[in-house]
């Protein structure tokens, strides 16, 4: 069986998963492009050999009678229009963090899978596919380290570009914790606080950098974040989880570890397309099969706002400078 999908949004990521699609993972075929750049969608198409149909918008790829699933993966604040068209196309939707720029967007996605009375949405959250969260989470699953109490988390970026402002270190980087720390503590956030230090002197002036975001957990684990997107020397993604009877960490990426010239060192990765290539893989993949399965299993619409509604309060704390609370909606049964 195929699953013949369009992509909307053909820039770095979409072109990344279509061509995972095309040459890495089996049961899916390109069908149909859309990207506001048309001669973007068509280099890709040229690139990959794709005999696919380029349309003129998203809505009109949504509605191709070819196009059995799509893949939202243009700019943040087009998703919520797109991903409610393919639900209300029936079709099943892989959108990219976020799912939208907003939680009141996230609640429009919500409202119109449940009146479509059934999962057509997955989020493009990858840290739960990443081996190295799988084991941390196994470790804490299994009780090997105790109950979690405390998780000292960094996600550092070597550089931005002068487009990036303060409040996107929380939508646009922060979101990737937002989300796998609800998944690997099975817990929701009450409450978030941001303190700036001192600021980087390779940061413009639109941007706090570094910032580290305190948050809190219904269960009452304490998490501190650095976001620090200017750091220099690499992408880096850390995690710590403190528990009653140890600690565990996230793996680091492998890496040869070379002894040269009176030097032991390790390469960093500079780019986030690398640090979770294999996650990536395995997330469009798990897509492929829900649909042949006609059952999605990865991070659901409810996900999506669940870090959109922590995302929105992290934001706000920014501002307030005070501690704000994070209030999350019931989930409802549809979403269990
Ligand atoms: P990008 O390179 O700027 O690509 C976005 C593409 O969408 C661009 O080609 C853009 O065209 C196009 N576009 C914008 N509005 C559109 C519309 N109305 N209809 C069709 N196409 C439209 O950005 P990116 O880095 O690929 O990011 C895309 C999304 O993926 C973002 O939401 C981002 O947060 C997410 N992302 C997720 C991860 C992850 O780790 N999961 C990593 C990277 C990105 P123009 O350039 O001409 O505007």
């Amino acid at each position: 069986m195929t699953i013949n999908i369009g992509v909307i949004g053909t820039g770095a990521i979409g072109a990344d998963h279509a061509r995972r699609i095309s040459k890495t993972l089996i049961g899916g075929k390109i069908v149909a492009v859309n990207d506001v750049n048309i001669s973007q969608a068509q280099s890709l198409v040229d690139e990959l050999g794709l005999s696919a149909t380029i349309h003129n918008s998203g809505h009109d790829l949504i509605h191709d009678d070819g196009v059995d699933a799509v893949l939202v993966t243009s700019w943040g604040p087009t998703h919520e229009e797109f991903v409610v068209a393919a639900i209300n196309a029936g079709k099943y939707v892989f959108c990219e963090k976020p799912l939208a720029t907003s939680a009141q967007g996230c609640r429009n996605i919500i409202e119109a899978e449940m009146q479509a009375q059934k999962r057509l949405v997955q989020v493009g959250f990858m840290r739960p596919y990443d081996s190295g969260y799988l084991q941390l989470k196994n470790a804490i699953d299994s009780g090997l380290i105790g109950e979690p109490l405390i998780v000292h988390c960094a996600h550092r970026n070597p550089s931005v570009p002068d487009t990036y402002h303060t409040p996107m270190a929380i939508h646009d980087t922060l979101i990737h914790e937002l989300d796998v720390l609800r998944w690997l503590l099975n817990d929701e956030f009450v409450s978030a606080q941001v303190v700036f230090p001192r600021k980087t002197k390779y940061a413009h002036s639109a941007l706090a950098d570094p910032q580290i975001v305190l948050l809190e957990t219904k269960k009452g684990v304490r998490i501190d974040v650095e976001v620090f997107v200017n750091c220099q020397y690499g992408y880096d993604i850390q995690c710590s989880v403190v528990g009653e009877e140890g600690i565990a960490n996230l793996p680091e990426p492998q890496s040869l570890l070379l002894r040269k010239e009176a030097k032991l060192s390790n390469d960093i990765l500079m780019d986030w397309k690398d640090r979770f290539i294999a996650a990536y893989d395995v997330e469009l993949q798990a897509f492929i099969n829900g649909i042949a399965n006609d059952k999605l299993t990865g991070p659901s619409a409810w996900d999506g706002m669940a870090a959109s509604v922590a995302s929105d309060a992290c934001v706000k704390a920014q501002q307030s400078q005070q501690i704000e609370p994070i209030t999350m909606p019931e989930q409802p049964a549809f979403y269990h």
